[in-house]
């Protein structure tokens, strides 16, 4: 299970740097719901996340974060001490703190220009996450640590990026133009050549096949001369041996 885990992570890995040029240190942004959970699930976040993304990792949080765990009083204190030794990355709500959720998700605006992933059991955050290309999400389910697949989003803004690499623009009408002309021609030439299927020369070639198998057997000189007779007799029978 733990291969096939670390498998997964990797070809995850792989999308991320090749399509949106992620490179370690690798930059997780953590909150709340998720220092939590690794609390809650004796998970050691700083051993632990190094190992499953096989290289070095930056853990992050925002002030905001930070905030919202203090608010939130005895409960959350655990994961308060606990997010209290990443690195506090800098955002714009420096005056008015905002949730922590929408703090990290102003901290991947624009394309996710830091290349943060980001940890969080909290769903509503996730479904936010999902819907941008290039955020990897990260969470924990069964005291496991999970990086979770490309969201389709991310694969078709890649999938989208490479026609556009491969084709300007201008070529694309172009093109899709031939692609017209082609699609017109294929099905009239299709419809032509099912024409002449159907009227075409199958009663005639069967016959001839019938009648050409036993020519080249031992009793060729006999037959010969039996046609030459026929042939003499008249033109029927002539058109049938041919
Ligand atoms: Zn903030």
């Amino acid at each position: 299970m733990k291969i096939k885990r670390q498998k997964h992570a990797k070809k995850t890995l792989t999308f991320y740097k090749y399509s949106f040029g992620f490179r370690e240190p690798y930059q997780v942004l953590l909150d709340g719901t998720f220092c939590q959970a690794a609390l809650k699930n004796k998970i050691q976040i700083k051993e632990q996340l190094p190992k499953y993304l096989m290289g070095e990792v930056q853990l992050c949080t925002s002030r905001c974060v930070l905030k919202e765990l203090e608010s939130l009083g005895k409960e959350l204190y655990g994961a308060k001490l606990i997010a209290q030794r990443f690195q506090v990355r800098s955002c714009s709500h420096f005056k008015d703190p905002v949730s922590g959720s929408v703090c990290l998700l102003s901290l991947a605006d624009d394309n996710n220009p830091h290349h943060y992933f980001i940890a969080t059991q909290d769903q509503e955050l996730s479904t936010k996450i999902k819907k941008r290309a290039g955020v990897p999400l990260m969470f924990i389910i069964q005291n496991t640590i999970v990086l979770d697949k490309p969201s389709p989003k991310s694969l078709s803004h890649v999938q989208a990026a490479q026609v556009g690499q491969l084709v300007p623009e201008h070529q694309k009408q172009n093109i899709e133009h031939l692609k017209d002309e082609q699609g017109v021609a294929t099905e009239s030439g299709r419809r032509g050549r099912k024409r002449k299927h159907q009227s075409g020369p199958n009663p005639l070639s069967c016959l001839k096949k019938k009648k050409k198998d036993p020519k080249p057997s031992v009793k060729a000189a006999g037959e010969q001369s039996k046609r030459k007779r026929k042939r003499k007799r008249g033109k029927p029978a002539v058109l049938q041996a041919t």
